[in-house]
């Protein structure tokens, strides 16, 4: 199957920051804050034709985790929101 790498590096963004928020921390949560970030993120292939090295650099691109590091504390934010409407 092709991986969504963006994937990747939201999955890395949330476990580093999710423990400076007061917010629930199960997979389901998780999987959710995720979904609204990636959906906010475009998504990143790459093709067969690609080397290892182009994957390791898009996922350690400075510029690239500073704005997906900005999409997962928009998207926790947009995920507590919506969980207090619904309370
Ligand atoms: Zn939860």
């Amino acid at each position: 199957m092709t991986k969504n790498y963006m994937e990747i590096l939201v999955k890395n963004a949330l476990n580093e920051i999710i423990d400076k928020y007061d917010i629930c921390k199960c997979d389901k949560c998780k999987k959710d804050i995720m979904a609204i970030a990636l959906n906010n993120l475009p998504p990143k292939y790459f093709l067969s034709s690609n080397d290892e090295s182009e994957k390791t650099s898009f996922l350690l691109d400075r510029q690239i985790k500073i704005s997906v590091l900005a999409k997962v504390i928009e998207a926790i934010e947009i995920f507590t929101s919506k969980k207090n409407l619904a309370l």
